[in-house]
């Protein structure tokens, strides 16, 4: 039987379509790379903006349409489904199943009822969210590894706690597990996901197989973030993963022992993902931030001390309710103060369902626009003239697949997360080597020559 995915929104809606897809392989089913004529479509949805819903909707419509053509079994999960939960199946009655991320448990179950034709029976189980054992796309050099889920800080304009739930960390044992699994199938890159990585936390018992990893636990009490990238540090020792990434990050909860973490192993790529969100005090205490802008000036300048060659992007949300010039203002010099590589801005867009939906004092949305249009326009600045106090810099790449635009060229990432395009083939995929940026186009460097990392 065949499948076909269509997955919107985050990383970590990624890691569990790939999740997904394992339980799939693992029963014998085979990717279509058709969705017209797969047995089971899967649509994996983001709820975070109404825009993102309304694309779902168009989509399901459209599959809806389809289902009178031929028969096939057509599943939503994600976030909406967790938000709307069975009225999704009322509203398109062509929708089979709904699937919240809490209820996912329950895929391998329906994956029977479906392959011997019989109804899937519902049990009367709590939800209560399980990560997978694996996320590995077959082939790929690199993954995503989840660590937690949820989020306990409600931010006053996002919805992702009403539909991801309250915070769970993963079992350390199983993250490392993965990690092991990952390695020996020759993975070079890891990123650690989750909604706030930072307030990672296991309380429950610390029990690693024997293996040749012998990891130590030395301190007492539950095990933070810190604690996890210590572990994380040991157990790839030795193997092919020579990058780890997280996202994301709140700046709350970045404590000085995570930085220190850091600062002590070089596999932790020098990027981070900071969201910001505003650059004024009390747009931020409006939005539920719990730090100020001095707070996260003070974070930036102690990861750059003990991070030398950091590069950080972040995400900057204009136009919350009863922002002003003066608002605006304070972002700007934020901006001016920090220098983002790159940043995600975007315009504040009422969510219903939080509690900054019924706040007074709304932006007119021209005005969002312009002032929208003036963060972008300093980014885009500060993004060029970083890049470009790179040229001439020797930097090492990861190359991640073939340049769009010629295929003698392949594309690299540098840890900073920089573009870099260099002459090569498909079979640098993979490959770690050396270059020196030598020019930029746009905002993608380019070099000359590929020197590859032997023994990397
Ligand atoms: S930290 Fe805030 S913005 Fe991020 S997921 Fe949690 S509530 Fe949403």
């Amino acid at each position: 039987m065949t499948y076909f995915f269509e997955t919107y929104g985050c990383q970590m809606n990624v890691a569990e379509s790939a999740a997904m897809e394992f339980v799939l392989k693992e029963r014998g089913w085979t990717p279509s790379g058709d969705a017209e004529e797969a047995d089971l479509v899967v649509i994996n949805t983001c709820s975070v903006r109404a825009t993102a819903e309304k694309r779902v909707l168009g989509r399901l419509a459209h599959y809806q349409a389809l289902k009178k053509k031929r028969p096939f079994t057509l599943m939503v999960t994600g976030c909406m489904a967790e938000r709307l939960g069975e009225k999704l199946k009322e509203r398109v009655p062509a929708v089979d199943y709904v699937m919240g991320p809490a209820y996912r448990s329950r895929f391998p179950l329906i994956l029977e009822a479906i392959e011997k034709g019989t109804p899937f029976v519902e049990t009367d189980e709590a939800p209560v969210y399980r990560f997978a054992s694996s996320h590995l796309e077959e082939g790929a050099f690199r993954s995503f590894v989840p660590i937690m889920h949820g989020c306990n800080n409600f931010c006053s304009y996002c919805i992702v706690p009403y539909v991801r739930g309250r915070e769970v960390s993963r079992d350390p044992a199983s993250i490392l597990e993965e990690i092991r699994l990952l390695a020996d199938r020759g993975v070079r890159e890891i990123t650690l996901l989750g909604q706030n990585v930072n307030s990672y936390r296991w309380e429950g018992p610390l029990s690693f197989p024997e293996g040749p990893w012998e990891l130590q636990v030395w301190r007492e009490g539950p095990l933070t973030f810190a604690g996890l990238l210590e572990l994380i540090a040991q157990t790839i020792e030795g193997t092919p993963i020579r990058w780890v990434r997280f996202l994301s990050s709140h700046p709350k909860d970045f404590s000085p022992e995570v930085i220190r973490v850091l600062a002590e192993h070089p596999v932790f790529c020098r990027h981070l993902h900071l969201p910001v969100q505003h650059g004024s005090d009390r747009i931020l205490s409006a939005m539920n931030r719990r730090y100020t802008k001095g707070q996260y000036l003070d974070l930036v300048a102690r990861l750059r001390e003990a991070l030398p060659g950091l590069s950080l992007s972040t995400d900057i949300l204009i136009g919350f309710p009863g922002e002003t010039e003066e608002d605006l203002e304070a972002t700007l010099d934020l901006m001016e103060k920090v220098r983002f590589l790159y940043a995600y801005m975007y315009h504040f867009n009422p969510r219903e369902g939080t509690a900054a939906y019924s706040l007074p004092n709304r932006v007119p949305e021209e005005v969002k626009r312009q002032r929208l249009a003036r963060v972008i326009e300093l980014q885009k600045h500060h993004t060029r003239e970083q890049l470009k106090s790179r040229l001439g810099s020797p930097v090492r790449v990861l190359i991640e697949g073939i340049s769009r635009k010629n295929a003698d060229e392949v594309l690299g990432r540098t840890e900073r997360d920089e573009m870099v395009v260099v002459p090569g083939d498909a079979s640098l995929i993979g490959t770690f080597g050396e270059v020196t940026l030598s020019s930029l186009r746009g905002n993608t460097f380019r070099a000359k020559e590929f020197v590859p990392c032997h023994g990397d």
